[in-house]
């Protein structure tokens, strides 16, 4: 069966007459700043958020001036509320499920139609705009451990510029299957000198790094993982196929992390090697009116005020091109 959808309303007072000036797809940091941004400069704006942010695992984000601990639950509510409280903002709750060009002959740029699956009890709708700005970020894949999900947020993190300072001077555990341990290993030890890292049997380090490591204190365990073990929600360790557990109390995990871009339909879009959507400095794609932000674009995985920036920078670059040339 398919949705219902809403196509309106369009023509019902100065700020809802035909399409918005710019749909932004994700309401995370960089969809929301955007959005303030947008909204601020007068324009239509509506995000669709499907309230699935990558970090929903964590309770404390860390390191976003003025909000250094806040839930990141909190810093999307407050987002959201600042951008409602301008008459040009609107939310859905919506699964973006497909944006489409739809080629214009004005000097705008492009005009797309963005369709969406509703969310909590919203209507599916389809919607025209004038911009769209992608801020989906990432979708992440944790190397397949029975109870890593468990710890992740908590015991184990991913981001160690984000989370390293909780973690000082722990026992902790790098586990990862990817080729850049070593380089990652390196940047937490500036947090904690015990460190293991776990390559699960298939993350690559080579004979040159493990040496280097060694020289730092950081030891490598090639042997395959088990799970990642506890005891009254307290990580204990890590325990290796065999049966042999590695004493820990915390760490961090690598991620295989994938753009959440699926639902872009539009020919001529630019990605790089990663599948991260490529942008200008001003946040432009390869395809006119096409606007990316957050960690979905190069280089990927970031920050929260990161992400931020991105999202006000490619705001501002919007707002000016959609004004159009002198
Ligand atoms: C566990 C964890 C902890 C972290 N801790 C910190 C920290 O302490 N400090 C820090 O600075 N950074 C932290 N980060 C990193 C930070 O969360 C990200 O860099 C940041 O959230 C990226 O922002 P974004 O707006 O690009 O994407 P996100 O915040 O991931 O937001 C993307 C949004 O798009 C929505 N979306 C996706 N696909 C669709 C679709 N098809 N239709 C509609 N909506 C869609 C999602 O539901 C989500 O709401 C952490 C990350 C993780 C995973």
């Amino acid at each position: 069966m398919t949705d219902p959808v809403d196509t309106g309303p369009y023509d019902t007072g100065p700020y809802d007459s035909g399409p918005y000036d710019v749909v932004i797809i994700g309401a995370g940091p960089a969809g929301l700043a955007a959005g303030l941004a947008l909204v601020r400069a007068r324009r239509r704006v509506l995000l669709v958020d499907s309230n699935r942010p990558r970090n929903a695992a964590t309770l404390h984000a860390h390191g976003f001036i003025t909000r250094d601990g806040i839930s990141p639950l909190d810093l999307r509510r407050i987002g959201r509320e600042e951008i409602e409280s301008y008459p040009g903002g609107e939310f859905h709750s919506g699964l973006a499920r497909s944006v489409s060009h739809v080629a214009e002959a004005s000097g705008t740029g492009g005009r797309f139609t963005v369709a969406t699956r509703g969310l909590r009890g919203e209507r599916a709708r389809e919607v025209r705009a004038r911009a769209v700005l992608v801020a989906t970020g990432l979708t992440e894949t944790l190397p397949a451990l029975p109870s890593i999900r468990a710890w992740y947020g908590t015991n184990l993190h991913s981001c160690i510029d984000c989370d390293g300072y909780e973690k000082s001077d722990a026992a902790l555990a790098l586990i990862g299957e990817s080729a850049d341990l070593a380089e990652r290993a390196l940047l937490l030890s500036q947090w904690s000198d015990d460190l293991i890292v776990f390559t699960n049997g298939v993350g690559e380090v080579s004979d040159r790094d493990e040496a280097a490591l060694l020289a730092r204190g950081i030891r490598v365990d090639r042997r395959r993982i088990a799970d990642v073990v506890g005891d009254h929600g307290a990580m204990t360790g890590v325990q290796l196929e065999g049966g042999d557990v590695v004493p820990r109390t915390a760490g961090f995990v690598r991620p295989r992390w994938t753009p959440a871009i699926d639902f872009l339909d539009v020919p001529g879009l630019e990605t790089d090697a990663e599948g991260l959507v490529t942008v200008d400095a001003g946040g432009r794609t390869s395809v006119p009116g096409l606007y990316a932000a957050g960690d979905a674009t190069p280089p990927g995985p970031q920050q929260l005020l990161v992400a931020a920036g991105s999202g006000a920078s490619a705001a501002a670059v919007m707002n000016r091109d959609l004004i159009g040339p002198l």
